[in-house]
């Protein structure tokens, strides 16, 4: 089995990809840099020293370096079971008054980068009629909140295209989850005040992707949602 993860060295991406190779995946991530790349193929190794590990350096927010990305997990893997469209960045601001810029900034790597990524990887999946995407929302793609600016139209967009492409999908068995999470402690949050136990356990948010990845598959998952136990913060 063959799971591609963006932004895999950190925060969700990286416990996703730790655990689904700990189930005996291969995998293919990418991140901005190369180093941190290293560490986590070294990782992924230990934890299945005969799968197949592929690392890219990539910036989703650039088109080309996407289609590349998407053209080296083709050539390793002969189908796709499971694309993670995780990258992504938290820039707080309101629309009113945020920096010229942030909105194409936060869409181009929010967006157009599951939306690219997806479209050069689904029509394998078609093919096989097998497949599974998920696509790191937020609970910012659901609701307005304080300082949730471009971030959140670029989530809510997100979420739509979740939407849009499981209904387009799932004529041909290919199943489409939105996740929606509050806050998890991850390297986002670098210096809160907040203790840990305000967020969610990155390691649960994996957890909940591999349980919705295992249901069979006359079922679909269709979002998961989740939240601090104390709530949002
Ligand atoms: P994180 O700990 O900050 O890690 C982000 C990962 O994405 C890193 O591997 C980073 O590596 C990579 N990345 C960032 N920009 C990239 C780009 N342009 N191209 C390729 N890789 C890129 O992030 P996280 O908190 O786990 O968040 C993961 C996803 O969940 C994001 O989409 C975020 O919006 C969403 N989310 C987070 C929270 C939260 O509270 N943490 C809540 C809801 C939703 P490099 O910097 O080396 O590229």
């Amino acid at each position: 089995m063959n799971i591609v993860v963006t932004g895999a060295t950190k925060g969700m991406g990286k416990a996703i990809a730790l655990l689904f190779a700990k189930h005996g995946f291969n995998v293919a991530a990418c991140a901005r840099t190369q180093a941190d790349l290293d560490t986590l193929k070294g990782e992924l190794i230990a934890l299945h020293p005969s799968a197949t590990i592929i690392t890219s350096v990539c910036d989703v927010s650039k088109k080309e370096q996407v289609l590349q990305f998407a053209a080296t997990c083709k050539s390793a893997f002969t189908k796709i079971d499971i694309l993670i469209n995780n990258a992504g960045v938290f820039v707080p601001g309101n629309i009113h008054n945020e920096p010229e810029g942030i909105l194409e900034q936060l869409i181009d790597t929010n967006l157009y980068s599951a939306y690219h990524l997806t479209r050069a990887l689904v029509p394998d999946m078609i093919k096989h009629q097998h497949g599974h995407i998920f696509n790191i929302c937020s609970v910012a793609s659901k609701n307005a909140y304080d300082a949730g600016g471009s971030y959140a139209i670029s989530k809510f967009a997100l979420y739509g295209f979740s939407q849009n492409l499981r209904h387009e999908l799932k004529q041909h068995k290919v199943r489409v989850t939105a996740v929606l999470p509050g806050a998890v402690l991850t390297d986002s949050w670098n210096g809160t005040q907040l203790p840990a136990s305000r967020f969610i356990n990155v390691d649960d948010v994996a957890k909940l992707i591999y349980q919705a990845w295992e249901v069979s598959d006359r079922t679909v998952v269709e979002e998961i949602l989740i939240r601090p136990m104390e709530g949002d913060i």
